[in-house]
């Protein structure tokens, strides 16, 4: 790991905040004798799957650190299970090895291109696959310290989840302290999931980084817009009562839908969009706030997508006393 700057390149055990965890998905039991015990050894703790989708299920109530994953097993092959992991949310940013016994070229170029970390040819060495494993864990635990502590999102360059916590915080606190207007709206993308099916990840990505340019173009410098998680973005916005942040947000929903997709022009992506706001003083908890707009969302979604929904928040001053 020659590209680790020094001060970063702390021990194994300080990197980790907890006890790494790998699952082995693998229809042989020969390689998980093998490869449980030695990387236990290594202070590695090794869940165990023998089938791809049994071996989902289990990364998606899990959650490990990284994942072992053998190309070919009978039904569900190695190739479908990555697939997978990379369209689930929850699962999406685990570092994925993969482990074959053909050298298939084609196989390494379809992995690669899906988001697996590395690729190791069976039979292996141990001591090179367990070299593998510490290296993707701690590229995996450095990219989130990273971002992290640039709380700036690497996909769309927007403030990232950690960014909006202390500013949604410290926003709401102003409006219950002032009675200064304040709104904020999450926007989440319409079947975004199909988008993904249909064109791709790569395409889903562009999509995602698309619409952050939009919200930095259509919302004004005191607006903080972020992305909250996945394909939903939340957009604080101080000194604006609701009625006037439905305005900026149905113009960011129509300026979204109206967007031709260089590589899809014939599909339009559009978003729903649940907006709260108060013109004035409002003693709702921060997380009061936002359990509001998603509800606010849900009735979006339901009632057709590609639409904004917006209240005032209850306890809020309301858009009608306002004038
Ligand atoms: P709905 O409009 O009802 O919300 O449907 P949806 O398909 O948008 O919602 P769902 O929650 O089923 O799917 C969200 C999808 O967003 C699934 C997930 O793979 C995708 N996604 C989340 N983060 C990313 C990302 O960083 N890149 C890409 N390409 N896709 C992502
Ligand atoms: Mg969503
Ligand atoms: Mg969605």
């Amino acid at each position: 790991m020659g590209t680790i700057p020094p001060t970063l390149a702390t021990p194994e055990g300080a990197l980790e905040e907890r006890t790494p965890v790998a699952l082995l998905i693998d229809d042989s039991p020969d390689v998980h004798r093998l490869l449980a015990m030695r990387l236990r050894s290594e202070g590695i703790d090794v869940v165990s799957a023998t089938t791809g989708s049994d071996g989902i299920r289990i990364a998606q109530e899990s959650l490990p650190s990284v994942v072992l994953l053998d190309i070919d097993m009978p039904g569900m092959d190695g190739l479908e299970v990555l697939r997978t992991l990379k369209d689930t949310e929850a699962t999406l940013h685990i570092p994925v090895i993969m482990l074959s016994g053909l050298h298939s070229p084609h196989d390494k170029v379809t992995a690669f291109d899906l988001g697996a970390v590395d690729f190791i040819t069976k039979p292996f060495d141990v001591t090179e696959l367990r070299v593998r494993v510490r290296s993707a864990l701690r590229v995996s635990y450095l990219l989130r310290m990273l971002s992290q502590r640039a709380q700036i999102d690497g996909l769309t360059g927007l403030y990232n989840r950690a960014h909006f916590d202390a500013r949604w915080e410290e926003a709401a606190s102003t409006c219950a302290r002032h009675g200064r207007p304040l709104s904020i709206a999450l926007i989440d993308l319409d079947h975004f999931k199909s988008v993904n099916d249909t064109y791709g990840h790569p395409a889903g990505d562009a999509a995602l980084r698309g619409l952050a340019k939009l919200l930095v173009r259509e919302c004004r410098v005191s607006d903080v817009a972020c992305r909250y998680g996945g394909e939903e973005f939340a957009l604080i916005m101080p000194e604006t009562g609701p009625k006037a942040a439905s305005i900026v947000c149905d113009r960011i929903r129509a300026a979204l839908s109206d967007v031709q997709w260089p590589k899809h022009p014939e599909r339009s992506i559009t978003c729903s969009i649940g907006i709260v706001g108060s013109e004035g003083p409002c003693a709702t908890a921060a997380s009061g706030w936002i359990e509001s707009a998603d509800r606010n969302l849900y009735r979006a979604k339901k009632e057709g997508r590609n639409r904004i929904v917006a209240t005032t928040i209850e306890g809020g001053v309301s858009m009608a006393q306002a004038g």
